[in-house]
């Protein structure tokens, strides 16, 4: 029984396993290329959309070098892999005159308002070797202000390169947007009732 399986079962096996791996290449080899020859070829805009790259910023629309992030901390406390680095910015220091202007309504029992600090980050800094693409951070930031890029093309030759600061590319996404095109002029008043 032994040999049998041997010579005959286990060939038998070993033939239907290689035509089953054929069929999928055959499969395959018939279909058109998904692939595309870099650099002749890139990859057009809708499947550059699906790609998930690196975390970056995403920025206000009326002032796309500003995240939208409001340094609330929360991807830095739940990323599982601790590749994400935010300061927060400091309030900004009052002048002398602010602070004998401030000192003075103390004195005086009235109510002071300190200098608030601005809710954008002052760093933030990301560690690509780190990070598991999870997007956890994504899913969780409350101001959405992260997303997978579609930098399908960036390529780095030392673990610091993907080290990023995140504030530094989104302010150079920013410059590289077209400038928006100025609005209609509205039609004169007089034009528009001869025309009428
Ligand atoms: S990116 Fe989002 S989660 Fe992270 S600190 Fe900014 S607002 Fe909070
Ligand atoms: S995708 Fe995951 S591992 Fe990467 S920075 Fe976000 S939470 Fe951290």
């Amino acid at each position: 029984m032994g040999k049998f399986k041997e010579n005959v079962i286990q060939p038998i096996l070993d033939c239907w396993s290689l035509l089953v791996g054929l069929k999928i290449t055959g499969k395959y080899f018939c279909k058109p290329l998904i692939t595309v020859h870099y650099p002749r070829q890139v990859i057009d805009d809708e499947n550059l959309q699906t790609y998930g790259g690196h975390v970056e910023l995403i920025g206000k629309p009326k002032d796309p070098a500003t995240p939208k992030c409001i340094s609330c901390m929360m991807c830095v406390t739940n990323c599982p892999s601790r590749c994400l680095t935010v300061v927060k910015q400091k309030a900004p220091k009052p002048t002398p005159e602010e602070e004998a202007a401030m000192k003075a309504a103390e004195e005086a029992g009235e109510k002071v308002k300190k200098p608030k600090a601005p809710k954008n980050p002052a760093k933030f800094k990301y560690d690509y070797t780190l990070c598991s693409l999870c997007g956890t951070c994504i899913d969780n930031c409350p101001a959405k202000s992260l997303k997978f890029s579609n930098n399908v093309y960036w390529v780095a030759t030392s673990r610091k390169e993907m080290k990023i600061d995140l504030l530094a590319r989104l302010k150079e996404q920013a410059n590289e947007m077209p400038a928006a095109a100025p609005a209609p002029k509205p039609e004169a008043p007089a034009a528009a009732e001869k025309e009428a």
